[in-house]
């Protein structure tokens, strides 16, 4: 089968590791693949990002062709209540991010850390982030662990189960998932 620009969009999600690393500001590109996903769900409520679009999606895929034990994942993974529960879980984590990048947008000090797996603080500072405001820094780290944590979970998952596992509790595969649901309902309705 021929294949499409976006079967190489595994690519992107590479790049977007490569240049984090050099510049920790690149991290901020990041909010593409928060927000394209929701948008995609919104407007067309439905999950062509993950079908089609995701380069984690892609690249767990490619890697855990080589890599993966290919088990099934247990079946709690697939529950409503696990997935919900990361989500929420998900979402507070996220806002006490936020909440940091608020905090020194009024006055206290940049933290030069990548938080990973929401513990482990892993020291950065060799990052070049004079040229913008310390918020501005500030999220881009925060959001850099918010990444790091996500593609960790990603590829332990990919190992010990199936390739994609980690679709299977993706937050922004949760969220998706309920809006397109919503979405159904609604047109359902009318
Ligand atoms: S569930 Fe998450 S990782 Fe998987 S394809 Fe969708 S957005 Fe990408």
């Amino acid at each position: 089968m021929k294949r499409k620009w976006y079967d190489y969009l595994w690519i992107a999600e590479l790049l977007y590791w490569v240049l984090g690393v050099c510049n920790i500001l690149f991290a901020w590109l990041g909010m593409v693949f928060f927000c394209i996903p929701l948008l995609m769900a919104i407007v067309g409520g439905n999950k062509t990002y993950c079908n089609r679009f995701c380069g984690r999606g892609q690249l767990l895929g490619l890697l855990g062709s080589k890599f993966s034990r290919n088990a099934p994942p247990p079946r709690f993974l697939r529950s409503r209540w696990f997935r919900g529960g990361f989500l929420a879980f998900f979402m507070v984590m996220f806002g006490l991010m936020l909440r940091s990048t608020y905090m020194v947008f009024s006055g206290a000090p940049l933290r030069q850390s990548v938080t990973l797996l929401w513990t482990f603080k892993l020291p950065w500072q060799w990052a070049e982030v004079g040229m913008v405001a310390p918020w501005v820094a500030q999220f881009a780290f925060g959001f850099f662990g918010v990444m790091m944590t996500s593609t960790v979970l990603g590829l332990l998952t990919m190992v010990l189960f199936r390739p994609r596992s980690w679709c299977v509790y993706c937050p922004m595969g949760t969220m998706t998932q309920g809006i397109c649901k919503l979405k159904q309902g609604k047109e359902d309705i009318q």
